[in-house]
């Protein structure tokens, strides 16, 4: 089976997590420190806070930035879940604004007055154009789940340029992995301090009135990054420039290739913009039979995602109308796409699509 996406670990990767376990400290230790500020240097962020997951780091955000009953919170219906259950998990109430076909990001233009907050998703890695919001809520927090790696005008996805908060997930098949995990970046040393306590339990250190002693200030969960997952982390932040490249040599082989087939091919960054390209999206007819037919001949095609106002988790907020998010539904495949693709898989990924068409 080709996959849509997988990791790519090699022997420096494995040997940075055995050393972390011939040594004292398996969770949360100094390779969470090294990953955090490997983090930082990348982004050019202040402060980068590892969590267990991409949702715990969203959940983190939304609690940190103080978001609760009563805030609306707006996000891509074009992702997955937890872009709208972090507010939901705070008691904050999630809402959608419709996509820009043409990015297949949320529409900037569209974003209304009024909203307290906005998780804004980088959509298979390209960067959403957070400069240009038609309104700015009072809290902008980035999911960048596809888009370490990704360049703006402004600099790294992760410095947090235009947001508050920027969200990281190390998934297999993310950018890079950490098995299972997640991190968010910040330039604010208070948002900083309330992410490491709300991973922590809420706790905070109180030796004045004793070495062992510490006071739980506010919710917390444990939501801990190991030193076992940060090793790798680490080990494939390093890697992090020559996958991107890989997924966009990969990315830029399917558009030749595929230039006069019927298919609307992923929107291309800007001049400027880079793609960090999760995904490679590509927009079809008859899309489900595309799909089975893919997966009979063993290619691992996906659709990103069953938009998160069709699930009936979210019925009791809607009804909503985003058109543009429900017709691009109907035609959204994305084509395998990771570091180390082979041409010849690409060609078999092709020549299956044309048996297809
Ligand atoms: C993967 C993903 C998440 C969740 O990350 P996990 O590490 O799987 O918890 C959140 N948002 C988007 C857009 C994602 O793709």
């Amino acid at each position: 089976m080709i996959r849509y996406s997988r990791q790519r670990i090699d022997e420096a990767d494995i040997a940075a997590v055995v050393a972390v376990l011939q040594g004292d400290w398996l969770t949360t230790g100094p390779a969470v420190d090294a990953f955090e500020a490997a983090l930082c240097e990348l982004t050019g962020a202040a402060f980068a806070v590892a969590f267990a997951n991409g949702t715990a780091a969203l959940h983190g955000a939304a609690a940190a930035a103080g978001l609760g009953p009563g805030d609306v919170v707006a996000t891509s219906p074009l992702s997955f879940v937890a872009s709208a259950n972090c507010a939901r998990y705070v008691g904050a109430t999630p809402t959608f604004v419709d996509i820009d076909p043409a990015t297949l990001n949320l529409d900037v233009a569209a974003v209304p007055v009024g909203l307290d907050a906005l998780v804004a998703v980088h959509y298979a890695g390209l960067p959403v154009d957070l400069a240009r919001l038609a309104h700015r809520p009072r809290i902008v927090i980035e999911d960048a789940a596809h888009a370490i790696g990704a360049l703006t005008p402004d600099g790294p996805v992760g410095n947090c340029a235009h947001s508050d908060l920027c969200c990281f997930s190390f998934h297999p098949v993310k950018p890079i992995t950490t098995g299972e995990g997640g991190a968010v970046t910040t330039n604010d040393a208070e948002l900083a301090a309330r992410l490491r306590r709300f991973r922590n339990h809420g706790i905070v250190p109180t030796p004045e009135a004793g070495g062992w002693s510490y006071e739980v200030v506010d919710t917390g969960y444990n939501y801990r990054l190991t030193d076992l997952q940060a090793a790798l982390g680490t080990s494939q932040l390093a890697k992090l420039e020559a996958f991107t490249i890989d997924r966009n040599r990969a990315a830029a082989r399917y558009r030749e290739l595929l230039a006069d087939d019927p298919i609307v091919l992923p929107p291309l960054a800007g001049e400027g913009w880079r793609n960090a390209h999760h995904l490679f999206a590509v927009r079809v007819e008859d899309r489900r039979r595309i799909y089975e037919g893919l997966h009979a001949a063993g290619i691992g095609a996906q659709v990103h995602y069953v938009p998160i106002h069709h699930h009936p988790l979210m019925a009791p907020y809607g009804p909503f109308d985003l058109p543009q998010t429900d017709r691009a539904y109907e035609q959204l495949l994305s084509l395998p796409l990771y570091p180390g693709l082979t041409a010849a898989d690409q060609d078999r990924v092709i020549d299956v699509l044309r048996s297809l068409w």
